[in-house]
């Protein structure tokens, strides 16, 4: 009996349903088609579809061998008896003896008394569970997995009729509950706080299978094996490409999908739904739906690692098959887009029509990763490094990005929605009591004056100078611009862009930091190199002085831009004042070019270095006779000091900057650039925490430069806060031996009522 299954049977099977699908009739009288197919090709008494409702209701919407006055009447819940037992589970169950299983819970208006063994698939879509599709028989029949398997390849036939709405209206068919669509919660790391509500947009968007059916298997079985093959060589080309070489995580990973994409069982099933007369399309995606449906089943890490990969790789075939990769940008309509995306670029984020997005969901990245950077310009949350994020969510759910807690709600309960909505709304208010501040100065209650600058680094951020009345620009990073290229920009361009930025700052001064590339921020038309520590190798104005052409034209392109206007140019990760007063000279060089072909001359120039490498520290006083300020780069300053990757999520949390060693060192640096009578910044993620500002205040810093959302949080807590008790306090906490000091602060500005 079985022999008529296998592989022709199955085909044959979706010969039948092909025919049924493209005949005529409504859904309903399509569906009683379907279930008497089955039931005779199967040589099964009984077939019956149960299709999920709203609520969590699986109903017995046709069937062929129960009571047909059952139909639209037996309903289950999920978890309820044994088809219940298949949905909540969203996997097969074969049972020789149905009605012993403990599960088992008899429904008298069917009749199915009579019949002894029971098999049953899920009907998947997307991994989503929308019906159960169930065979029976009187005898205690042993169902092979060949049946099995066939069965599933027509549910998810089934699944297509029951997604155009037709049986179950379409809103009905995303219950709010249920095991395999429940609403979870996945972990990842911050790479940007704030909290966002939003539809998922899926940056590679799924592939819309539009024929399941093949015409032609054989020539099915052709396409598949290119794409497959196509596949291989593109894995090996990234393995092989040299920029993924030093990345040893990115390269663990590749490797395991090379091992994958030759696995021969998983590339055995694809081929044998293809066999079976699905499309390579539709093959890809039942193997894939099974895939994920055991994913949520598996708790143990390392398995659902390896899932994921598989799941990974249905899509990189999938998109093989359809000839390329096309994202969403372009297309999508929602309102409020949380992106989801395995890992991205910076220019394609800016794709997305910035008003629109709310929040980042990425399965990679790190917080200093581009787009990471290129995400907080924008203010939206972003949490990283989110496993799974692309399998467990679909396009169109609705998503709460929790950036502050690293956590991502997929499809949240009414309850959730309502508490994220509330929270949002707080925020509103307060931002709200911060535009209030805007015409206010940033003045302490004891009268010092703080200078609040913003950071930038795309034209987009511009308006924010004005939306936050920030006192300038206190880092213009210009690497930004230069990532979000296809190749480097000649000099007449850069000088456009800085062009650009100074008109639209309107008189307001902007520091402008010569390129900061190398590390982690690779630019995409510049000879990579291997380097066992990146953050600690040949970046910033190492390169820059290594390639005195580009930095040149550089400085050329800031003066030009300048055209009599003051002008501010800092240079990134000075390690000694030799490397500064080269950087000097060779803009004196670009200086001495200007006077005589005509260009006007800045009206006055600034120059200035980033303290970010601590060897500069104890040649302060010699830098301070070479430079008119000096801006602290807390960002890789702490990642030198602390020996502490700042891209490492792992020791994301280990050290803190609030430490004592932290906080002294920071406080030598004031007093160092206080003696030398030379103007002193910090511009690095510390300055834009409140409390993390306030304690920088107190150790003696007068000008802080941050993200632009955090001005209104920081001149807050400047206006309720007065300096010298808090630096009272400081000379005290600094020489304890504490781990971090940040407890102590937070609880001194609540008993000083100031606003953190
Ligand atoms: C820093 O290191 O603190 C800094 C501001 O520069 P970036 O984050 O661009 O390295
Ligand atoms: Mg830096």
């Amino acid at each position: 009996m079985e022999a008529r299954v296998g592989v022709t049977g199955a085909r044959r099977l979706l010969g039948g349903l092909r025919d049924v699908m493209a005949g005529d009739g409504n859904a309903q009288e399509r569906l009683d088609r379907i279930v008497r197919l089955i039931a005779a090709d199967m040589e099964a008494e009984v077939c019956s579809a149960y299709i999920m409702r709203a609520g969590d209701i699986l109903e017995l919407c046709a069937t062929e061998g129960l009571f047909p006055e059952s139909v639209h009447r037996t309903r289950l819940r999920v978890g309820e008896g044994l088809v219940g037992a298949i949905a909540a589970t969203a996997r097969p169950l074969a049972l020789s003896d149905a009605q012993a299983h403990p599960a088992f819970a008899y429904r008298p208006e069917t009749g199915e008394e009579v019949y002894h063994s029971l098999m049953g698939v899920p009907i998947l879509r997307s991994g989503r569970v929308s019906g159960v599709l169930v065979v029976q028989n009187r005898s205690q029949r042993h169902y092979t997995d060949e049946v099995i398997e066939a069965l599933q390849t027509v549910a998810m036939v089934l699944a297509e009729l029951v997604a155009t709405g037709s049986l179950v209206d379409v809103e009905e068919q995303h219950p709010t509950q249920g095991i395999a669509t429940l609403p979870h919660r996945l972990d990842g790391v911050r790479l940007n706080s704030g909290l966002a509500i939003g539809t998922a947009v899926l940056h590679e968007p799924a592939i819309v299978i539009r024929q399941l059916v093949a015409e032609d298997p054989e020539a099915e079985a052709v396409r598949l094996g290119i794409a497959i093959e196509e596949m291989q060589r593109s894995i090996d080309r990234m393995l092989s490409s040299s920029d993924l070489a030093h990345g040893g995580e990115h390269r663990d990973i590749l490797e395991t999908y090379r091992m994958f994409a030759e696995d021969r069982g998983w590339l055995g099933r694809i081929r044998e739904a293809v066999e079976s007369g699905l499309t390579a399309e539709a093959a890809v995606q039942k193997v894939r739906d099974d895939t994920r449906a055991r994913m949520k089943q598996i708790s143990d890490p390392y398995i659902r690692e390896r899932l994921t990969d598989l799941e990974d790789l249905a899509n990189r075939l999938q998109h093989h098959l359809s000839g390329g990769v096309i994202t969403a940008a372009a297309e999508t309509e929602a309102e409020d887009v949380v992106l989801v995306a395995r890992s991205m670029g910076p220019a394609e984020l800016m794709d997305y029509d910035r008003k629109r997005l709310r929040a980042l969901v990425l399965e990679e990245g790190s917080p200093s990763s581009h787009v990471a950077v290129v995400a907080r310009a924008l203010d939206i949350p972003v949490v990283g490094r989110v496993k799974g994020a692309i399998a467990q969510i679909d396009a169109g759910d609705q998503v709460v990005v929790d950036g502050d807690n690293a956590q991502v709600l997929v499809r949240p309960s009414e309850d959730v929605q309502a508490a994220v909505e509330t929270r949002l709304a707080e925020r509103r208010s307060r931002k709200a009591s911060y535009q209030a501040l805007r015409e206010l100065p940033a003045v302490t209650r004891d009268g010092v004056a703080i200078g609040l600058m913003m950071n930038a680094g795309l034209l987009i951020d511009l308006p924010e100078l004005e939306a936050t009345r920030a006192d300038g620009i206190g880092l213009y990073r210009t690497e930004l611009p230069f990532m979000a290229r296809q190749d480097f920009p000649n000099v007449a361009d850069q000088t456009e862009l800085y062009a650009r930025v100074l008109e639209q700052a309107q008189g307001k001064p902007v520091v402008f930091r010569t390129l900061d590339v190398g590390g982690d921020k690779l630019l995409p038309y510049m000879p990579e190199t291997v380097e066992e520590n990146p953050a600690m190798g040949w970046r910033a104005l190492r390169i820059s002085l290594d390639r005195p052409g580009m930095l040149r034209q550089q400085l050329r392109a800031l003066l030009l831009a300048a055209n009599g206007r003051p002008l501010s140019i800092m240079f990134p990760m000075v390690a000694e004042v030799a490397e500064f007063a080269t950087a000097r000279r060779i803009l004196n060089m670009e200086l001495q070019r200007l006077g005589p072909r005509g260009k006007p001359l800045p009206s006055s120039l600034r120059v200035g270095a980033m303290l970010e490498v601590p060897a500069l520290i104890w040649q302060l006083e010699a830098l301070c006779r070479q430079v008119d300020f000096i801006s602290v780069g807390s960002n890789d300053l702490m990642q030198f000091l602390f020996a502490k990757d700042r891209g490492n999520a792992r020791l994301a949390e280990r050290y803190d900057v609030l430490a004592p060693g932290a906080l002294t060192c920071l406080a030598e640096i004031v007093r160092a650039a206080d003696q030398g009578g030379v103007t002193l910044s910090l511009c690095g993620e510390m300055a834009g925490s409140p409390v993390e500002a306030m304690a920088l205040i107190g150790l003696g810093f007068r000008n802080l430069s941050m993200s632009p959302s955090a001005i209104g949080p920081v001149k807050a807590m400047v206006r309720s806060l007065d300096v010298g008790p808090l630096r009272q306090y400081l000379a005290v906490v600094t020489r304890l031996p504490d781990h971090s000091l940040r407890e102590k602060l937070r609880e001194f500005a609540r008993d000083h009522g100031i606003s953190i």
